[in-house]
Order: C-alpha cells, then sequence, then structure tokens
C-alpha cells in the first residue's frame, strides 16, 4: 500500500530534472502520474517506461496481479498557452476521472541584467513560470472542488524570496507564484484543497548547468551546506506535501541548503 493509492497527479515539466524527481516520487507511492512534457518526448516516454518498471516490480514484489499498464503518461503541452495548459488537465480529467495532486514545476530562465533585458525575455519567463500555475491552477479547481480534495504544490525558488543578479524576470514569476499561492490557498481551505510553494534552492539540473563554471563554484561559497541539492531532495518535500501535508496550506517550504533563511 502506498500512501497515494488512487490519487491522480499532474506534474508540468515533468520529463526531466527536478519534475522527473517529483513525478518517479508521486509514482512509487502509487499515484497514477501524467508527465506533462513541452518539447522532450523521448524523455518523458523513457519516464513513463521507468515508472511503468517500477510498478510491475513493486507488485511482483507484494506478491500481486500485474500492475495496471495506466501508471503513467506523458501529454504534450505547452503551459505558457492557456489554451493547450486548460487542455492537459481536462485530457487528465477525461482520462481518469479525477485530479488530487497538481504540481506546477514547469519553468524556464532568460537572465539578463534589467539594462539589456528584452521585452521578450519578461515575457517569455512570466508566460512560462508564472501565467501557466495560473492557468493550470484555474482549470483543475472545479473537479478538486467537486472531489472536495486537492494537493496543488507550485514550485517556486528562493529567488522569488531573495532576488538575484541578472534574474528580474526569473525572480519576478517565481515571487508571483509565492504571492498566488497564499491567495488560492485563501480561496480554496474551505473545499479541502491546499495550496503551498516550494522554494527550491541551487540544484544539480540542466537549468543550474547553464550558470558558467566559475559563477557556480560562487554561489557554492554561499551556501551553508556547502554544496547544490538534488532533484530528488526536492521531490521528497513535494511529496511530503501531497501526502501528509493535510494541515499545511499557503505556505513557502524552503528546500535549499540554507542559502536562504
Ligand atoms: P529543467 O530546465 O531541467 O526543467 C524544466 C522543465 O520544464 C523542462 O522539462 C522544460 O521543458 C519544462 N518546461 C518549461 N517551460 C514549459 C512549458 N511552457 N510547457 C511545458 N513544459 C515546460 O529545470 P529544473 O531545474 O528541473 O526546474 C524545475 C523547476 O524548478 C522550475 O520551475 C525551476 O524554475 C525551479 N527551480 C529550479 C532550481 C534549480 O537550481 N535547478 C532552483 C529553484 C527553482
Amino acid at each position: 500500500m502506498g500512501k497515494l493509492d488512487g490519487r491522480v497527479a499532474v506534474v508540468t515539466g515533468g520529463a526531466r530534472g527536478i519534475g522527473r524527481a517529483i513525478a518517479l516520487a508521486l509514482a512509487e507511492e502509487g499515484a497514477r502520474v501524467a508527465i506533462n512534457y513541452h518539447s522532450s518526448a523521448a524523455a518523458a516516454q523513457e519516464l513513463v517506461d521507468a515508472i511503468r518498471a517500477m510498478r510491475q516490480e513493486q507488485a511482483h514484489q507484494a506478491g500481486g496481479a500485474d500492475a495496471d499498464a495506466e501508471v503513467a503518461i506523458a501529454l504534450q503541452a505547452d503551459v505558457s498557452n492557456a489554451e493547450q495548459a486548460r487542455g492537459l488537465i481536462a485530457q487528465v480529467i477525461e482520462r481518469w476521472g479525477r485530479i488530487d495532486i497538481l504540481v506546477n514545476n514547469a519553468g524556464i530562465t532568460r537572465d539578463r541584467t534589467l539594462r539589456k533585458l528584452t521585452d521578450e525575455d519578461w515575457l517569455a519567463v512570466i508566460n512560462n513560470n508564472l501565467n501557466s500555475v495560473y492557468y493550470t491552477t484555474t482549470a483543475a479547481m472545479p473537479t478538486m472542488i467537486e472531489q472536495k480534495y486537492g494537493r496543488i504544490i507550485n514550485i517556486s525558488s528562493y529567488v522569488g524570496q531573495a532576488g538575484n543578479f541578472g534574474q528580474a524576470n526569473y525572480g519576478a514569476s517565481k515571487g508571483g507564484i509565492i504571492a498566488f499561492t497564499k491567495t488560492a490557498a485563501i480561496e480554496l481551505a474551505r473545499y479541502g484543497i491546499t495550496v503551498n510553494a516550494l522554494a527550491p534552492g541551487f540544484t544539480l539540473t540542466d537549468m543550474l548547468a547553464k550558470v558558467p563554471e566559475n559563477v557556480q563554484e560562487q554561489i557554492k561559497a554561499r551556501i551553508p551546506m556547502g554544496r547544490f541539492g538534488k532533484p530528488e531532495e526536492i521531490a521528497k518535500a513535494v511529496l511530503f506535501l501531497a501526502a501528509d501535508g493535510d494541515y499545511i496550506t499557503g505556505q513557502q517550504i524552503n528546500v535549499n541548503g540554507g542559502v536562504y533563511m
């Protein structure tokens, strides 16, 4: 018996990095997981296959019947596009009849100082990181309200709390997620829906790999724990909120090695 047996989860931008680790953690506890991807179809399918294999193994070890093949699916959608984001949520509900856990994880960076930032850089990051959260949340809400159950977990960033050089657009999008989370939490609490934000610090994914190595070393020197986070360490906190966070709402949980306190 997993803690999330019977639950249906969606992870946006779930094919790689932090989203991938979150999808795996939720699936390991028994949730059915819809893995949204933008362009990484092969990576998303590889993850679906890995989840199916893991659940098959779990079923055999428990001496039960074969695991349901529908434990995971990959769904293409650009969640910065209102129609596609809403369509993604609609597809999941149509296919599995409910939606219990929504993890808004998709995100991009377009780092430039304000002196060099273009309107296009600004809008791309706000659309991908913040507007997407509004689209998917409002699309999932009616079904969650009907169920009287929902767990919405928005992946923010420590940059949304502290700011960071060259990241005005990213910081605004991630700070916006925290403010959005609090209002949604206030409005939805009466329906049994919790809404929380998770603020990772610097985490070892493709996003961090884009940062030049000398800058990475400078960043590391500022982290009290002296190392970058692992995607699995972010996923553990998401799993906690999804499975055990019954009385936690409107919070920002920092998983950042102490870089911001
Ligand atoms: P990543 O670049 O490895 O993964 C991001 C994923 O989001 C990719 O799969 C990408 O295709 C997807 N995505 C982006 N825009 C999308 C869209 N419009 N529609 C669908 N999918 C889209 O980066 P990551 O580090 O795994 O980032 C995951 C989340 O964690 C992001 O929201 C990021 O801002 C946040 N975060 C990361 C760090 C870090 O240091 N890595 C720190 C704090 C917060």
